[in-house]
């Protein structure tokens, strides 16, 4: 495939899920944790039940652009059912990737990967990653597995 027919595929997935995103709203019972990206304007708050290591739910609310919600979108997806060991090398796997750098097994990002041509305009990288680095910060935030949730003394 011709890399333009490859950028606009990109494109159609992309503005599909930032029209349509997957994943949207607040999980109940489920303290939101809200991240803004003051360089865009965007901000997402985000709701995860974590059970026994492993992302069971996940929602995510919020307004931002086009690439911030479709990123977003995309990691809903892609992160759903993965451990926190998986999620945690996935979202290094897709800041390297929307810095421009070669990464391996690209696939276990799903359509995360499509984002790669973000890395041609650093100033919608924050816009990229504001999803995963609100999902990172809920895992450090979560009782049942974050530090917060280590005992003080064992
Ligand atoms: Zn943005």
């Amino acid at each position: 495939m011709a890399l333009s027919k490859l950028d606009s595929l990109y494109r159609a997935v992309i503005l599909d899920h930032s029209a349509h995103p997957h994943h949207h709203g607040t999980l109940e019972g489920s303290t939101p944790l809200v991240l803004n990206n003051p360089t865009c304007g965007d901000v997402i708050q985000l709701t995860v039940a974590i059970e026994d290591g492993i992302v069971k739910d996940i929602a995510f609310d919020g307004s931002g652009c086009s690439i911030s919600t479709a990123s977003a979108s995309m990691m809903t997806d892609a992160v759903l059912g993965k451990t926190i060991e998986e999620i945690e090398n996935m979202s290094e796997k897709f800041s390297k990737l929307v810095q421009g750098q070669t990464i391996e097994e690209a696939q276990v990002l799903g359509e995360a990967a499509f984002l790669t041509g973000v890395s041609k305009f650093p100033s919608r990288i924050k816009c990229a990653t504001l999803g995963w680095n609100a999902l990172k910060k809920a895992i450090e935030n979560d009782d049942s597995y974050g530090i917060s949730g280590l005992p003080c003394h064992e």
